[in-house]
């Protein structure tokens, strides 16, 4: 049996509709299954990466994205988000009393962010975004 690729648009219909069922998914393995369900038909099956997903997920307005993440290496560089790819942004905090700079990398497509004490993505879960009234 041979995967079919499915569109970015077919992605988002799944998306929405694993969503819209089940509220939460509590990992990105999980939103992969699901959304597969969703996708295949009784004719053709279809195949999706977790990244892929995940990028259209972000760039969704239905998905929230909520990040879990364990520390990873202070010296080690980090130039590109780990959650989408983009390119970081870098923020400096003034404290207000010392004068003491604090630099931040912030991803400006996700929200991911990081401080010295880098972040390293272990987990996603997908939440439903509430529709503002
Ligand atoms: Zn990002």
């Amino acid at each position: 049996m041979s995967y079919h690729i499915p569109s970015d648009d077919q992605i988002k219909v799944a998306l929405k509709e694993v969503l819209r069922k089940f509220r939460t998914v509590q990992s990105q393995s999980k939103l992969k299954e699901l959304a597969t369900k969703e996708l295949n038909t009784k004719k053709k099956k279809f195949g999706v990466t977790g990244s892929r997903l995940r990028k259209i997920a972000i760039n969704s307005d239905f998905v929230k994205l909520e990040i879990h993440s364990r520390e990873g290496n202070p010296k080690k560089l980090m130039t590109k988000c780990p959650v989408c790819r983009s390119t970081l942004k870098r923020v400096k905090n003034l404290t207000i009393w010392g004068g003491e700079v604090t630099i931040e990398f912030r991803c400006p497509n996700c929200g991911y962010w990081t401080g010295k004490k880098k972040r390293i993505p272990t987990r996603y879960i997908f939440h439903l975004k509430k529709k503002k009234t």
